[in-house]
Protein backbone atom coordinates (compact mmCIF):
# COMPACT_ATOMS: atom_id res chain seq x y z
CA UNK A 1 0.00 0.00 0.00
CA UNK A 2 1.46 3.57 -0.81
CA UNK A 3 1.68 6.64 1.16
CA UNK A 4 -1.24 7.95 -0.45
CA UNK A 5 -3.33 4.73 0.44
CA UNK A 6 -2.40 3.71 4.22
CA UNK A 7 -3.07 7.79 5.17
CA UNK A 8 -6.79 7.18 3.27
CA UNK A 9 -7.25 3.93 5.08
CA UNK A 10 -6.70 6.34 8.09
CA UNK A 11 -8.41 9.47 7.64
CA UNK A 12 -11.93 7.06 6.81
CA UNK A 13 -11.55 5.39 10.40
CA UNK A 14 -11.21 8.52 11.90
CA UNK A 15 -14.08 9.73 9.90
CA UNK A 16 -16.18 7.11 10.69
CA UNK A 17 -14.98 7.41 14.72
CA UNK A 18 -16.26 11.54 13.88
CA UNK A 19 -19.65 10.67 12.37
CA UNK A 20 -20.80 8.27 15.30
CA UNK A 21 -19.57 10.81 17.82
CA UNK A 22 -21.51 13.27 15.96
CA UNK A 23 -24.45 11.16 15.82
CA UNK A 24 -24.54 10.65 19.48
CA UNK A 25 -24.52 14.03 20.13
CA UNK A 26 -27.17 14.55 18.19
CA UNK A 27 -29.14 11.26 19.81
CA UNK A 28 -28.62 13.05 23.27
CA UNK A 29 -29.82 16.73 21.97
CA UNK A 30 -33.18 15.20 20.60
CA UNK A 31 -33.34 12.77 23.66
CA UNK A 32 -33.01 16.38 25.62
CA UNK A 33 -35.93 17.94 23.51
CA UNK A 34 -37.98 15.32 23.58
CA UNK A 35 -37.96 12.58 26.04
CA UNK A 36 -35.74 13.52 29.15
CA UNK A 37 -36.95 14.48 32.02
CA UNK A 38 -36.37 17.75 33.75
CA UNK A 39 -33.82 16.24 36.67
CA UNK A 40 -31.66 14.93 33.72
CA UNK A 41 -30.10 18.32 32.47
CA UNK A 42 -26.95 17.90 34.77
CA UNK A 43 -26.24 14.36 33.75
CA UNK A 44 -26.88 15.29 30.09
CA UNK A 45 -24.56 18.59 30.16
CA UNK A 46 -21.92 16.43 31.35
CA UNK A 47 -22.42 13.53 28.82
CA UNK A 48 -22.28 16.50 25.87
CA UNK A 49 -18.97 18.16 27.24
CA UNK A 50 -17.14 14.77 27.27
CA UNK A 51 -18.43 13.71 24.04
CA UNK A 52 -17.27 16.85 22.67
CA UNK A 53 -14.02 16.95 24.40
CA UNK A 54 -12.92 13.55 22.53
CA UNK A 55 -14.26 15.08 19.29
CA UNK A 56 -12.04 18.16 19.45
CA UNK A 57 -9.36 15.85 20.57
CA UNK A 58 -9.84 13.89 17.32
CA UNK A 59 -9.86 17.01 15.06
CA UNK A 60 -7.31 18.53 16.39
CA UNK A 61 -4.82 15.77 16.37
CA UNK A 62 -1.43 16.47 14.83
CA UNK A 63 -1.55 13.25 12.97
CA UNK A 64 -4.95 13.91 11.47
CA UNK A 65 -3.05 16.89 9.67
CA UNK A 66 -0.36 14.78 8.52
CA UNK A 67 -2.91 12.40 6.65
CA UNK A 68 -4.40 15.99 5.16
CA UNK A 69 -0.91 16.93 4.34
CA UNK A 70 -0.19 13.48 2.05
CA UNK A 71 -3.47 13.92 0.78
CA UNK A 72 -3.95 16.95 -0.40
CA UNK A 73 -3.13 16.37 -3.78
CA UNK A 74 -4.83 13.16 -4.45
CA UNK A 75 -6.56 12.86 -8.26
CA UNK A 76 -9.65 11.48 -6.44
CA UNK A 77 -12.39 14.01 -6.31
CA UNK A 78 -14.09 12.08 -3.02
CA UNK A 79 -10.70 12.33 -1.26
CA UNK A 80 -10.35 16.22 -2.14
CA UNK A 81 -13.82 16.89 -1.09
CA UNK A 82 -12.80 14.58 2.28
CA UNK A 83 -9.38 16.23 2.79
CA UNK A 84 -11.16 19.94 2.24
CA UNK A 85 -14.46 19.23 4.68
CA UNK A 86 -11.81 17.96 7.20
CA UNK A 87 -9.19 20.35 6.70
CA UNK A 88 -11.64 23.25 7.52
CA UNK A 89 -12.46 21.93 11.10
CA UNK A 90 -9.05 20.50 11.76
CA UNK A 91 -7.49 24.00 10.89
CA UNK A 92 -10.15 25.29 13.60
CA UNK A 93 -9.68 23.26 16.18
CA UNK A 94 -6.03 23.80 15.77
CA UNK A 95 -6.44 27.49 15.59
CA UNK A 96 -8.37 28.32 18.11
CA UNK A 97 -6.67 27.70 21.54
CA UNK A 98 -8.65 25.58 23.53
CA UNK A 99 -8.84 28.12 26.42
CA UNK A 100 -10.56 30.22 24.15
CA UNK A 101 -13.30 27.41 23.12
CA UNK A 102 -13.87 26.55 26.91
CA UNK A 103 -14.69 30.19 27.73
CA UNK A 104 -16.95 30.69 24.82
CA UNK A 105 -18.80 27.78 25.63
CA UNK A 106 -18.95 29.10 29.50
CA UNK A 107 -19.98 32.99 27.95
CA UNK A 108 -22.81 31.01 25.87
CA UNK A 109 -23.90 29.10 28.76
CA UNK A 110 -24.05 32.76 30.96
CA UNK A 111 -25.57 34.44 27.86
CA UNK A 112 -28.22 31.95 27.54
CA UNK A 113 -29.62 33.00 31.52
CA UNK A 114 -28.98 36.59 31.10
CA UNK A 115 -30.82 36.48 28.43
CA UNK A 116 -33.52 34.47 29.78
CA UNK A 117 -33.51 36.76 33.06
CA UNK A 118 -33.32 39.63 30.70
CA UNK A 119 -36.56 38.27 28.75
CA UNK A 120 -38.28 38.07 32.11
CA UNK A 121 -37.80 41.37 33.05
CA UNK A 122 -38.17 42.66 29.62
CA UNK A 123 -34.66 45.01 30.21
CA UNK A 124 -32.17 44.40 27.60
CA UNK A 125 -29.12 45.98 30.36
CA UNK A 126 -29.76 42.57 31.71
CA UNK A 127 -28.27 40.93 28.66
CA UNK A 128 -25.71 43.78 27.39
CA UNK A 129 -22.31 42.57 29.72
CA UNK A 130 -22.98 38.66 29.15
CA UNK A 131 -23.67 39.77 25.28
CA UNK A 132 -19.95 42.05 25.16
CA UNK A 133 -18.25 39.43 26.10
CA UNK A 134 -19.65 37.36 23.48
CA UNK A 135 -18.91 39.68 21.21
CA UNK A 136 -15.46 39.76 22.02
CA UNK A 137 -14.67 36.82 22.49
CA UNK A 138 -16.30 35.46 18.84
CA UNK A 139 -13.68 38.46 17.54
CA UNK A 140 -10.96 36.76 19.13
CA UNK A 141 -11.90 33.62 17.49
CA UNK A 142 -11.75 35.28 14.18
CA UNK A 143 -8.75 37.35 15.06
CA UNK A 144 -7.27 33.43 15.45
CA UNK A 145 -7.72 32.22 12.77
CA UNK A 146 -5.34 34.44 10.51
CA UNK A 147 -6.75 36.56 7.34
CA UNK A 148 -9.70 36.11 5.79
CA UNK A 149 -11.51 38.51 2.44
CA UNK A 150 -13.58 39.52 5.76
CA UNK A 151 -13.47 38.58 9.37
CA UNK A 152 -16.99 37.17 9.36
CA UNK A 153 -16.48 34.54 6.56
CA UNK A 154 -14.76 32.74 9.26
CA UNK A 155 -18.30 32.55 11.24
CA UNK A 156 -19.82 32.18 8.23
CA UNK A 157 -17.77 28.84 7.05
CA UNK A 158 -19.03 27.27 10.44
CA UNK A 159 -22.67 27.18 8.86
CA UNK A 160 -22.07 27.73 5.02
CA UNK A 161 -18.96 26.72 4.02
CA UNK A 162 -17.92 27.92 0.86
CA UNK A 163 -20.01 31.31 1.20
CA UNK A 164 -18.63 34.17 1.97
CA UNK A 165 -19.47 37.98 2.36
CA UNK A 166 -18.30 39.44 -0.64
CA UNK A 167 -20.56 37.10 -2.68
CA UNK A 168 -23.70 37.76 0.25
CA UNK A 169 -23.48 41.58 1.11
CA UNK A 170 -24.43 42.47 -2.77
CA UNK A 171 -27.41 40.30 -3.01
CA UNK A 172 -28.87 40.97 0.09
CA UNK A 173 -28.44 44.57 -0.82
CA UNK A 174 -30.22 44.07 -3.86
CA UNK A 175 -32.80 42.48 -1.83
CA UNK A 176 -33.48 44.74 0.39
CA UNK A 177 -35.12 47.24 -1.35
CA UNK A 178 -36.74 45.41 -3.69
CA UNK A 179 -38.78 43.82 -0.75
CA UNK A 180 -39.70 46.92 1.00
CA UNK A 181 -41.19 47.88 -2.36
CA UNK A 182 -43.11 44.85 -2.51
CA UNK A 183 -44.49 44.75 1.18
CA UNK A 184 -45.45 48.42 0.77
CA UNK A 185 -47.50 47.37 -2.48
CA UNK A 186 -48.54 44.64 -1.27
CA UNK A 187 -49.51 46.06 2.33
CA UNK A 188 -51.58 48.93 0.62
CA UNK A 189 -53.91 46.20 -1.07
CA UNK A 190 -56.83 44.33 1.14
CA UNK A 191 -55.20 41.34 2.64
CA UNK A 192 -56.53 37.71 2.33
CA UNK A 193 -59.43 36.95 5.25
CA UNK A 194 -57.51 34.71 8.06
CA UNK A 195 -58.82 31.35 8.91
CA UNK A 196 -59.98 30.00 12.35
CA UNK A 197 -61.50 26.93 13.86
CA UNK A 198 -60.49 24.43 16.07
CA UNK A 199 -58.57 21.07 14.99
CA UNK A 200 -57.99 18.09 17.71
CA UNK A 201 -54.26 17.98 18.64
CA UNK A 202 -54.32 13.84 18.09
CA UNK A 203 -56.20 14.09 15.08
CA UNK A 204 -53.80 16.64 13.78
CA UNK A 205 -50.84 13.69 14.76
CA UNK A 206 -52.32 11.13 12.32
CA UNK A 207 -53.17 14.03 9.66
CA UNK A 208 -49.12 14.96 9.77
CA UNK A 209 -47.61 11.21 9.73
CA UNK A 210 -50.26 11.34 6.63
CA UNK A 211 -49.01 14.69 4.94
CA UNK A 212 -45.38 14.01 5.82
CA UNK A 213 -45.41 10.37 4.53
CA UNK A 214 -47.21 11.49 0.82
CA UNK A 215 -44.73 14.03 0.40
CA UNK A 216 -41.86 11.51 0.35
CA UNK A 217 -40.61 10.94 3.94
CA UNK A 218 -39.80 7.79 5.07
CA UNK A 219 -41.39 6.77 8.07
CA UNK A 220 -39.62 3.44 8.55
CA UNK A 221 -36.09 5.52 8.58
CA UNK A 222 -37.50 8.43 10.72
CA UNK A 223 -40.09 9.33 13.61
CA UNK A 224 -41.76 12.33 14.09
CA UNK A 225 -42.31 13.53 17.48
CA UNK A 226 -43.44 16.94 19.21
CA UNK A 227 -41.02 19.18 20.99
CA UNK A 228 -41.12 23.45 22.18
CA UNK A 229 -39.36 24.51 19.65
CA UNK A 230 -39.27 22.60 16.41
CA UNK A 231 -36.01 20.73 14.97
CA UNK A 232 -34.20 17.94 12.62
CA UNK A 233 -31.45 15.77 13.46
CA UNK A 234 -29.91 13.14 11.20
CA UNK A 235 -27.79 9.91 12.62
CA UNK A 236 -27.77 8.55 8.98
CA UNK A 237 -29.82 8.32 6.46
CA UNK A 238 -31.67 5.35 7.68
CA UNK A 239 -32.62 7.43 11.24
CA UNK A 240 -34.01 10.77 11.25
CA UNK A 241 -35.91 12.54 13.72
CA UNK A 242 -38.44 15.18 13.05
CA UNK A 243 -40.35 17.46 16.02
CA UNK A 244 -42.98 19.44 15.86
CA UNK A 245 -45.41 21.45 17.33
CA UNK A 246 -49.03 21.41 17.05
CA UNK A 247 -51.63 24.17 17.99
CA UNK A 248 -55.47 23.65 18.33
CA UNK A 249 -56.64 27.07 16.89
CA UNK A 250 -53.84 27.01 14.24
CA UNK A 251 -53.84 23.77 11.57
CA UNK A 252 -51.73 25.58 9.03
CA UNK A 253 -49.42 27.18 11.73
CA UNK A 254 -48.34 23.21 12.90
CA UNK A 255 -48.47 22.05 9.46
CA UNK A 256 -46.08 24.29 7.83
CA UNK A 257 -43.71 23.33 10.57
CA UNK A 258 -44.34 19.89 10.18
CA UNK A 259 -43.55 20.24 6.35
CA UNK A 260 -40.68 22.48 7.10
CA UNK A 261 -39.09 19.77 9.38
CA UNK A 262 -40.28 17.03 7.16
CA UNK A 263 -38.13 19.29 4.23
CA UNK A 264 -34.76 18.84 6.55
CA UNK A 265 -35.52 15.14 6.84
CA UNK A 266 -36.04 14.05 3.55
CA UNK A 267 -32.77 15.68 2.64
CA UNK A 268 -30.95 13.82 5.29
CA UNK A 269 -32.61 10.70 4.15
CA UNK A 270 -31.29 11.07 0.55
CA UNK A 271 -27.70 11.55 1.44
CA UNK A 272 -25.25 9.43 -0.29
CA UNK A 273 -25.51 6.00 1.75
CA UNK A 274 -22.49 4.37 -0.57
CA UNK A 275 -20.24 7.38 0.81
CA UNK A 276 -20.82 6.80 4.35
CA UNK A 277 -17.63 7.55 6.44
CA UNK A 278 -16.00 9.77 4.00
CA UNK A 279 -17.30 13.11 5.40
CA UNK A 280 -19.49 13.04 2.14
CA UNK A 281 -22.31 11.60 3.22
CA UNK A 282 -23.71 14.82 5.00
CA UNK A 283 -25.65 18.13 4.33
CA UNK A 284 -23.33 20.81 2.70
CA UNK A 285 -24.19 23.60 4.76
CA UNK A 286 -27.34 24.90 6.42
CA UNK A 287 -28.24 27.33 3.72
CA UNK A 288 -28.92 24.33 1.51
CA UNK A 289 -30.46 22.92 4.17
CA UNK A 290 -32.68 25.19 4.42
CA UNK A 291 -33.47 26.03 1.40
CA UNK A 292 -34.64 22.14 1.43
CA UNK A 293 -37.09 22.71 4.07
CA UNK A 294 -38.38 25.95 2.91
CA UNK A 295 -38.97 24.52 -0.37
CA UNK A 296 -41.16 21.74 0.62
CA UNK A 297 -42.46 24.46 3.52
CA UNK A 298 -43.31 27.35 0.80
CA UNK A 299 -42.78 26.83 -2.79
CA UNK A 300 -44.97 23.22 -2.36
CA UNK A 301 -47.04 23.88 0.74
CA UNK A 302 -48.19 27.68 0.72
CA UNK A 303 -49.54 26.87 -3.40
CA UNK A 304 -52.94 26.74 -4.55
CA UNK A 305 -52.16 23.14 -6.70
CA UNK A 306 -50.91 21.56 -2.44
CA UNK A 307 -53.93 22.77 -1.03
CA UNK A 308 -56.35 21.40 -3.83
CA UNK A 309 -54.76 18.00 -2.92
CA UNK A 310 -54.85 18.67 1.04
CA UNK A 311 -58.36 19.75 1.43
CA UNK A 312 -59.88 16.32 0.81
CA UNK A 313 -57.21 14.98 3.34
CA UNK A 314 -57.80 17.97 5.67
CA UNK A 315 -61.93 16.38 5.35
CA UNK A 316 -61.19 13.04 5.70
CA UNK A 317 -59.25 13.90 9.06
CA UNK A 318 -61.90 16.45 10.45
CA UNK A 319 -64.96 16.32 9.17
CA UNK A 320 -66.46 19.37 10.02
CA UNK A 321 -63.97 21.78 8.42
CA UNK A 322 -65.00 23.23 4.86
CA UNK A 323 -62.85 25.46 4.02
CA UNK A 324 -61.46 25.60 0.32
CA UNK A 325 -58.56 25.90 -1.36
CA UNK A 326 -58.76 29.10 -1.93
CA UNK A 327 -59.33 29.76 1.72
CA UNK A 328 -56.37 28.03 2.76
CA UNK A 329 -54.09 29.56 0.17
CA UNK A 330 -55.16 33.27 0.77
CA UNK A 331 -54.59 32.32 4.58
CA UNK A 332 -50.86 31.12 4.14
CA UNK A 333 -50.24 33.89 1.64
CA UNK A 334 -51.11 36.60 4.16
CA UNK A 335 -48.28 39.53 3.86
CA UNK A 336 -48.03 41.89 6.79
CA UNK A 337 -45.01 44.32 8.31
CA UNK A 338 -43.98 42.30 11.33
CA UNK A 339 -42.00 42.71 14.85
CA UNK A 340 -41.02 39.18 15.05
CA UNK A 341 -39.12 37.06 13.04
CA UNK A 342 -40.59 33.71 13.83
CA UNK A 343 -43.89 34.71 13.18
CA UNK A 344 -43.09 36.62 9.99
CA UNK A 345 -44.47 35.64 6.67
CA UNK A 346 -42.19 34.22 3.60
CA UNK A 347 -41.74 37.67 2.44
CA UNK A 348 -40.95 39.96 5.10
CA UNK A 349 -38.91 37.16 6.70
CA UNK A 350 -36.10 38.06 4.78
CA UNK A 351 -35.62 41.28 5.87
CA UNK A 352 -35.86 40.59 9.71
CA UNK A 353 -32.61 38.24 8.36
CA UNK A 354 -30.94 41.48 6.50
CA UNK A 355 -31.38 43.54 9.38
CA UNK A 356 -29.47 40.93 11.75
CA UNK A 357 -26.93 40.10 8.66
CA UNK A 358 -26.34 44.23 9.02
CA UNK A 359 -26.21 44.37 12.47
CA UNK A 360 -24.09 41.50 12.97
CA UNK A 361 -21.26 42.55 10.59
CA UNK A 362 -21.24 46.12 12.24
CA UNK A 363 -20.98 44.54 15.87
CA UNK A 364 -18.12 41.89 14.82
CA UNK A 365 -16.24 44.69 13.13
CA UNK A 366 -16.61 46.79 16.33
CA UNK A 367 -18.41 49.76 14.27
CA UNK A 368 -21.20 49.34 16.30
CA UNK A 369 -21.02 48.74 20.37
CA UNK A 370 -23.25 46.67 21.96
CA UNK A 371 -24.62 49.10 24.28
CA UNK A 372 -26.11 51.14 21.01
CA UNK A 373 -27.49 48.01 19.47
CA UNK A 374 -31.21 48.16 20.64
CA UNK A 375 -30.91 52.01 19.58
CA UNK A 376 -29.62 50.49 16.10
CA UNK A 377 -32.40 47.59 15.86
CA UNK A 378 -35.30 49.91 16.69
CA UNK A 379 -34.13 52.63 13.73
CA UNK A 380 -33.56 49.28 11.16
CA UNK A 381 -36.92 48.34 11.96
CA UNK A 382 -38.50 51.69 11.44
CA UNK A 383 -36.78 52.34 8.32
CA UNK A 384 -36.97 48.86 6.74
CA UNK A 385 -40.28 47.72 7.95
CA UNK A 386 -41.67 50.48 9.17
CA UNK A 387 -42.21 49.36 12.54
CA UNK A 388 -41.36 49.91 15.67
CA UNK A 389 -40.65 47.47 18.92
CA UNK A 390 -42.39 49.53 21.99
CA UNK A 391 -40.10 46.91 24.10
CA UNK A 392 -36.87 44.62 23.74
CA UNK A 393 -38.60 41.19 23.78
CA UNK A 394 -40.33 42.47 20.67
CA UNK A 395 -37.00 43.52 19.61
CA UNK A 396 -33.65 42.85 20.17
CA UNK A 397 -34.26 40.31 22.24
CA UNK A 398 -36.75 38.36 20.64
CA UNK A 399 -33.85 35.47 19.61
CA UNK A 400 -32.19 32.74 20.77
CA UNK A 401 -29.08 32.81 18.66
CA UNK A 402 -27.26 35.43 19.96
CA UNK A 403 -27.32 34.59 23.69
CA UNK A 404 -25.05 31.53 22.49
CA UNK A 405 -22.82 33.26 20.85
CA UNK A 406 -24.25 32.08 17.63
CA UNK A 407 -22.91 34.88 14.76
CA UNK A 408 -22.96 33.87 11.47
CA UNK A 409 -25.64 31.61 11.31
CA UNK A 410 -29.15 34.06 10.38
CA UNK A 411 -28.01 34.29 6.52
CA UNK A 412 -28.70 30.83 6.43
CA UNK A 413 -32.28 31.51 6.27
CA UNK A 414 -32.28 33.56 3.48
CA UNK A 415 -29.90 31.56 1.43
CA UNK A 416 -32.44 28.86 1.85
CA UNK A 417 -35.34 31.03 0.86
CA UNK A 418 -32.99 31.94 -2.08
CA UNK A 419 -32.12 28.88 -3.56
CA UNK A 420 -35.22 27.42 -2.86
CA UNK A 421 -36.41 30.47 -5.28
CA UNK A 422 -34.51 29.06 -7.99
CA UNK A 423 -34.80 25.84 -7.34
CA UNK A 424 -38.58 26.08 -7.87
CA UNK A 425 -38.30 27.73 -11.20
CA UNK A 426 -35.54 24.89 -12.58
CA UNK A 427 -37.94 22.55 -11.77
CA UNK A 428 -40.64 24.04 -13.81
CA UNK A 429 -38.88 23.99 -16.91
CA UNK A 430 -37.35 20.45 -15.86
CA UNK A 431 -40.73 18.82 -15.00
CA UNK A 432 -43.41 21.00 -16.76
CA UNK A 433 -46.34 18.76 -15.14
CA UNK A 434 -44.94 19.36 -11.39
CA UNK A 435 -47.83 21.67 -10.45
CA UNK A 436 -50.09 19.38 -11.91
CA UNK A 437 -48.48 16.24 -10.09
CA UNK A 438 -48.38 18.49 -6.57
CA UNK A 439 -52.42 19.19 -7.29
CA UNK A 440 -52.37 14.88 -7.58
CA UNK A 441 -50.92 14.15 -4.65
CA UNK A 442 -47.51 12.79 -6.73
CA UNK A 443 -44.78 14.10 -5.28
CA UNK A 444 -42.37 11.88 -6.46
CA UNK A 445 -41.14 14.03 -9.45
CA UNK A 446 -40.65 16.81 -7.36
CA UNK A 447 -38.87 14.70 -4.31
CA UNK A 448 -36.70 13.14 -7.68
CA UNK A 449 -35.70 16.26 -9.00
CA UNK A 450 -34.26 17.50 -5.34
CA UNK A 451 -32.81 14.19 -4.46
CA UNK A 452 -30.67 14.05 -8.20
CA UNK A 453 -29.85 17.98 -8.22
CA UNK A 454 -29.15 18.35 -4.04
CA UNK A 455 -29.52 15.25 -2.21
CA UNK A 456 -26.95 13.09 -3.80
CA UNK A 457 -24.43 15.32 -3.99
CA UNK A 458 -24.12 15.28 -0.09
CA UNK A 459 -21.14 17.39 0.64
CA UNK A 460 -18.81 16.56 -2.40
CA UNK A 461 -19.35 20.16 -3.47
CA UNK A 462 -20.01 23.42 -1.23
CA UNK A 463 -23.51 24.60 -1.45
CA UNK A 464 -23.14 27.48 -3.92
CA UNK A 465 -21.46 24.56 -6.00
CA UNK A 466 -24.25 22.45 -5.86
CA UNK A 467 -26.95 25.32 -6.48
CA UNK A 468 -24.96 26.62 -9.72
CA UNK A 469 -24.85 22.80 -10.89
CA UNK A 470 -28.70 22.84 -10.56
CA UNK A 471 -29.96 26.13 -12.00
CA UNK A 472 -26.79 26.94 -13.99
CA UNK A 473 -27.08 31.30 -14.28
CA UNK A 474 -30.03 31.75 -12.91
CA UNK A 475 -30.64 34.93 -10.75
CA UNK A 476 -31.90 34.00 -7.05
CA UNK A 477 -33.04 37.36 -5.86
CA UNK A 478 -34.82 37.91 -9.36
CA UNK A 479 -36.41 34.22 -9.12
CA UNK A 480 -37.69 35.15 -5.26
CA UNK A 481 -39.47 38.50 -6.17
CA UNK A 482 -40.92 36.69 -9.33
CA UNK A 483 -41.64 34.29 -6.67
CA UNK A 484 -43.38 35.92 -4.46
CA UNK A 485 -45.00 38.30 -6.91
CA UNK A 486 -46.63 35.26 -8.55
CA UNK A 487 -48.05 33.96 -5.58
CA UNK A 488 -49.43 37.50 -4.57
CA UNK A 489 -51.11 37.92 -8.16
CA UNK A 490 -53.00 34.56 -7.95
CA UNK A 491 -54.38 35.90 -4.63
CA UNK A 492 -55.77 38.43 -6.18
CA UNK A 493 -57.67 36.04 -8.52
CA UNK A 494 -59.58 34.26 -6.29
ZN1 LIG B 1 -35.13 24.95 9.29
Amino acid sequence: MGVEDTAWTSLKTRICELEALEAVIQLLEWDQQTMMPPGGSAHRGVQLATISALMHDKTSDPQLGEWLGVLSDSDDPHVMAAVRNLGRSHRRAVQIPSRLVADIATASNVGFGAWMAAREANDFGQFEGALERLVSLRRDEVACQGPAAHPYDHLLEQYDPGSTTAQLQPMFARLRPELANFIDTVSSRPRPKSVSGKWAVNDQRCFSHSVISTLGFRLNDGRLDSAAHPFTVGMGRNDVRLTTHLYEDDLLGGLTGTIHEAGHGMYEQGLPADLAGTSIAAAAGMGLHESQSRFWENVIGRSLPFFEWLVPLIKQHFPDDNLSPADWYGHANRVERSLIRIQADEATYNLHIIIRFELELALLSGELSVADLPDAWNAAYRDLLGVSPDSPNDGVLQDVHWSNGLFGYFPSYTIGNLYAASFRYQMQDDVPDMWTNVADGDFGPVLAWLRDKVHRHGHSLDAPDIFRAAVGDRDPVADLMAHLNERQAALNLN
